[in-house]
């Protein structure tokens, strides 16, 4: 969630830091490990990446890039966008590595998420999905249809053509039923904040 738009000072580490707290927030780190296991890391064949101590040069590029099941995640959580909008304020993001100054000048502010649940339930259909298949093809092929699925869906924002692409979306994950039922726990849990928080004010909805 955005939470300010005032301009301060951020080092190079601490955007690091603070995008690897977000993606750990929604529990990405249990996503990554079922895909690692599966042959399908994107970190294969990058010099940074050392066997069995895992990257020794974390960047900016590499933090803020989605995959797929990434993107999906943030897609669901609703934090696409404000993902998009801070990391777009950072300079210098390439391919597997950065240019990124030490002191960058931010404005967008982000609260880190709690959902960890939401990328433990993804993490756990993912395995289910890859016990039935007969390799880790179909695994491979769904990122990176999830991949451009989601971004056409953010560049059709709330057009008529979103709405097909969102039924599409929603057909591609419908066995993935954990992960369905986690957004039905944090928007249940969101209704029932935002209901508190109006019968406290007294006004009755
Ligand atoms: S491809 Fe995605 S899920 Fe796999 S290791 Fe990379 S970021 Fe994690
Ligand atoms: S630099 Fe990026 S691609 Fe290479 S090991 Fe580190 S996180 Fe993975």
């Amino acid at each position: 969630m955005l939470v300010g738009d005032e301009l301060y000072i951020a080092t190079r580490r601490y955007l690091i830091d603070y995008g690897m707290r977000h993606l750990n927030g929604l529990g990405a780190d249990h996503i990554c490990k079922v895909c690692i296991q599966n042959g399908g890391s994107c970190c294969r064949t990058c010099s940074h990446l050392i066997d069995g101590l895992g990257c020794q040069n974390r960047n900016t590029s590499c933090t803020s890039w989605l995959c797929g099941y990434l993107k999906l995640l943030f897609y669901k959580a609703g934090l696409i966008k404000d993902w998009d909008t801070f990391w777009d304020e950072v300079p210098g993001i390439e391919f597997r590595k950065d240019s990124t100054p030490p002191l960058v000048k931010m404005t967008t502010h982000l609260e880190v998420p709690m959902m960890r649940e939401l990328g433990e339930a993804l993490a756990n259909d993912l395995k289910v999905k890859l016990s039935r298949d007969k390799n880790n093809l179909d695994f491979i092929v769904l990122a990176r249809d999830l991949d451009n699925l989601i971004d056409e869906i953010e560049f059709a924002d709330h057009s008529d053509i979103a709405v097909h692409l969102i039924k599409r979306l929603n057909y591609l994950i419908k066995d993935f039923h954990e992960f369905h039922q986690a957004i039905k726990n944090i928007e249940l849990h969101k209704w029932g904040e935002k209901t508190t928080q109006v019968q406290k004010g007294g006004i009755l909805i």
